[in-house]
C-alpha cells in the first residue's frame, strides 16, 4: 500500500459529529495534542448536516456550552425541552470551538482501515485528496456513528434488532422548507390538540399530520402512508410568519444500514417522498400553503447501525428501570426512541418487555399486537420509562472489548438495541464524547489504557467540568418529576400522565 502522508498525534478522534467534536474539544482543553478527521467538510454530523436541529436529552457540559454560544449569536430557540438551532450556524460554531481549543481538523478524510499490533491500533489508515494517509495515535476515539474504526480493528459488535432479524430502525432523510407561516401552523396544532383532548381524553391519533395524511390518502394526494407524525423545527433567526423549518418525517423500512445498496435505495426512496410531502403539506397543512423545499440534508438519517460490545452493555432494561452506575458519566431522561423497523403505521416502539414489573419502569400486562413484534410476540409486561426518572450511561460502555487504546462515543456505544435507540440522541452523544475526551487525557497522563482507568474518576472529572451528575435533573425534568397522576399509554406509545387537570405529557 502506498502511503502518501503520515501524521502522529496523542489523541485521534475519527468522526466530527457532535460526539466527536465534544471528545476532541475536551481532550484538547486538557492540553493533549488532538487531531480530528471528518469525511464531510463540516462538523456536527446528523445534528447539522443531517438537519436534526432539535436537541433531545439533558443539555449539560459541552452541549450546554455549544447551545449557549449559538444563543449568544441569535440562532437558538431556547425552550425548556428540545431547544432548536440553525444547523448552518451551529456547524460554524462547532468549528470555532475546536479551533480555539487547538484541535487540528482534517476534512474530506475518510478512515478506511486500521493497523493493529498487540491489541493496539498503531495507525488509522485514511483516504483523502492527498491519497492514502496513516495516522499514528496513542489513544483513538471512534465517533463515526457506525463504529467504523472499531470494526476495522476487530472489536466485536452487534447490528440491528434481535426481535426483527437484525433489521435496523427505519431511517429518515430530513429536509428544509422555506416560507412557512408558523403562527398559522402552531394555531392549527393547538386547535387539533384541544379537540383531541377535550373532556380530558387521550388523543386518538399521534398527530395532526396523521389525520391529514389519512385524508390525503383517501383523496389520492399521497401514494401511501409514510409516517404518523413529523418533527418540524423552526430555524431560529427566520421570521415567524415566513419561516424556514427543518422537517423530519420521510421513512424507509426494512433497512440494512451497513449495506451500500440498501442505503442508496433508502435515500432515493426518501427524496421521492420529499416531493410528495411538499405537495401534501401545501394543500393540507395550515401555514404551509406557500412553502417550498429549500434544502435536502447532506447526511442520511441513519439512526443505528453497529453497536460495539464493550465492558458493559447498557441494557434495554436499564433505561426502563432508571439504573444508576458508580461510573455513570452521562444520563438519559427521555423515552425509548425506537423507530419501528418494519411498520409505517405503528411508527415507534416505545416499550420493551419484562417478565415482571421492575424498578421504576411503568408496566402493564403485554397487549401489543402481532404487527408490533412480527417475528415473535414477547409476553410478560410492556415496560416504559417513567417520565420522572432517568438512567445513567456507565464509562464502561465506552470501552470496547479486544482493543486496548480505543474509546467509543456517540450513537455506537455499547448498548442493546432499544437502549441505544434511547441514548443516541444529541445531548447524551455529546456527553459521552466529553467523557471519552476526559478519559483519553487521564490515560495519557497516567500511561494506562482506557480499560484500566477507574470510571469513577471520569465521573468526578465530569462533575468538575460542570456536568451535575451528583444532582437530580432540574428545569423541565423537575417539572416532569413533579407531575402527579396515573401513567397512561397514548397513541405512538408515548407515556403521559392523567392528572386532576386532565392529560399531560
Ligand atoms: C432522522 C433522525 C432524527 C433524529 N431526531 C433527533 C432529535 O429530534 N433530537 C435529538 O437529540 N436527536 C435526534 N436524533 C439522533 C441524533 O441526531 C444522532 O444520534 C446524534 O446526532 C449522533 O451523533 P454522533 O456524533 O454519534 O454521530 P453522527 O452525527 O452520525 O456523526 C458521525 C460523524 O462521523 C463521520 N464519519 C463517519 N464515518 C467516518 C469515517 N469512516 N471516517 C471519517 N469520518 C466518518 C460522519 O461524516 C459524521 O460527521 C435523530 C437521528 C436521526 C437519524
Amino acid at each position: 500500500m502506498i502511503i502518501s502522508k503520515k501524521y502522529n498525534t496523542d489523541v485521534l478522534v475519527v468522526g466530527g459529529g457532535v460526539a466527536g467534536v465534544s471528545a476532541a474539544l475536551t481532550a484538547a482543553r486538557a492540553g493533549v495534542r488532538t487531531l480530528l478527521l471528518e469525511s464531510h467538510i463540516s462538523l456536527g454530523g446528523l445534528a447539522t448536516n443531517g438537519y436534526i436541529s432539535g436537541v433531545a436529552g439533558m443539555v449539560e457540559g459541552n452541549c450546554k456550552e455549544w447551545l449557549e454560544r449559538i444563543d449568544a449569536e441569535g440562532y437558538l430557540f431556547d425552550r425548556p425541552h428540545l431547544p432548536t438551532f440553525d444547523p448552518e450556524r451551529a456547524k460554524l460554531i462547532l468549528e470555532h470551538m475546536l479551533l480555539e481549543a487547538g484541535v487540528k481538523i482534517l476534512y474530506g478524510t475518510y478512515a478506511i482501515d486500521t493497523m493493529v499490533e498487540n491489541n493496539n491500533i498503531k495507525e488509522v489508515i485514511c483516504h483523502s485528496k492527498s491519497g492514502r494517509m496513516a495516522i499514528a495515535a496513542r489513544i483513538v476515539i471512534d465517533t463515526t456513528g457506525d463504529a467504523d474504526v472499531s470494526a476495522f480493528a476487530g472489536v466485536p459488535y452487534e447490528v440491528g434488532s434481535p426481535e426483527f432479524a437484525g433489521l435496523n430502525m427505519s431511517t429518515t432523510l430530513a429536509f428544509r422548507m422555506a416560507n412557512v407561516n408558523m403562527t398559522q401552523y402552531d394555531e392549527a396544532v393547538k386547535a387539533w390538540m384541544a379537540k383531541e383532548t377535550a373532556d380530558n381524553t387521550i388523543p386518538s391519533k399521534m398527530s395532526l399530520i396523521e389525520e391529514l395524511a389519512e385524508k390525503a390518502l383517501e383523496n389520492g394526494d399521497l401514494p401511501f402512508f409514510i409516517f404518523p407524525t413529523a418533527l418540524i423545527y423552526k430555524v431560529p433567526g427566520t421570521p415567524h410568519d415566513d419561516a424556514d423549518v427543518t422537517v423530519i418525517t420521510t421513512h424507509s423500512f426494512h433497512t440494512r444500514n451497513l449495506d451500500v445498496e440498501d442505503l442508496t435505495r433508502q435515500v432515493i426512496e426518501q427524496r421521492r417522498q420529499i416531493t410528495w410531502i411538499e405537495k401534501f403539506f401545501r394543500k393540507y397543512l395550515a401555514g404551509f400553503e406557500r412553502s417550498r423545499v429549500s434544502g435536502l440534508a447532506s447526511q442520511h438519517g441513519v439512526r443505528d447501525s453497529r453497536r460495539i460490545i464493550g465492558e458493559y452493555i447498557l441494557k434495554d432494561e436499564d433505561i426502563a428501570c432508571g439504573t444508576k452506575f458508580e461510573d455513570g458519566i452521562a444520563r438519559f431522561p427521555e423515552f425509548y426512541d425506537t423507530h419501528h423497523p418494519t411498520s409505517p403505521r405503528l411508527g415507534f416502539m416505545r416499550h420493551i418487555h419484562l417478565k415482571e414489573p421492575k424498578g421504576a419502569a411503568v408496566c402493564r400486562p403485554a397487549q401489543c399486537s402481532e404487527e408490533m413484534h412480527p417475528f415473535g410476540r414477547p409476553g410478560g409486561y410492556e415496560a416504559r420509562k417513567n417520565p420522572g426518572e432517568y438512567c445513567e450511561i456507565p464509562y464502561r460502555s465506552l470501552v470496547p472489548l479486544g482493543i486496548d487504546n480505543l474509546l467509543v462515543a456517540g450513537r455506537c456505544v455499547s448498548a442493546e438495541f432499544n437502549a441505544v435507540a434511547a441514548v443516541r440522541v444529541i445531548a447524551p452523544s455529546m456527553t459521552t464524547g466529553q467523557a471519552a475526551g476526559v478519559a483519553a487525557a487521564f490515560c495519557l497522563k497516567d500511561n494506562i489504557v482506557p480499560r484500566n482507568l477507574d470510571g469513577t474518576l471520569v465521573r468526578r472529572a465530569m462533575i468538575g467540568q460542570g456536568v451535575p451528575l451528583d444532582k437530580k435533573p432540574d428545569g423541565y425534568w423537575a417539572y416532569l418529576r413533579g407531575l402527579k397522576g396515573e401513567h397512561v399509554v397514548v397513541p405512538g406509545d408515548f407515556v403521559g400522565v392523567m392528572t386532576s387537570e386532565g392529560f399531560k405529557r
